[in-house]
């Protein structure tokens, strides 16, 4: 699915070309149809940049969650299983 969107922009592209043989008032009118349409479906892109931002942040503060930093040399430890430094072998505080 999805595909109506992106063929709701190709008949908005189509639409907008066909008004332009039409009347200048029916031109106008015809743009505002257009341009509502062209704005919905950006509003819609906008809402799904959002989303995957949202989904990158989340990711990032679980993966905060589970690193932990060495008190001895500062280096970070992603592996949630580390007992050790991977840098420096300090023993890591849980
Ligand atoms: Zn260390």
């Amino acid at each position: 699915m999805g595909s109506l969107r992106e063929d709701w922009k190709e008949t908005g592209k189509d639409l907008g070309g066909a008004f332009k043989q039409l009347g200048k008032s029916i031109v106008k009118s015809g743009a505002t149809v257009v341009n509502k349409a062209n704005d919905w479906v950006e509003r819609d892109d906008a809402k799904e940049e959002a989303r995957k931002a949202a989904e990158v942040e989340k990711a990032q503060k679980e993966k905060a969650a589970k690193t932990v930093i060495c008190t001895k040399c500062g280096a970070e430890i992603a592996d949630p299983e580390a007992l050790f430094c991977l840098k420096c072998g300090e023993k890591l505080n849980r």
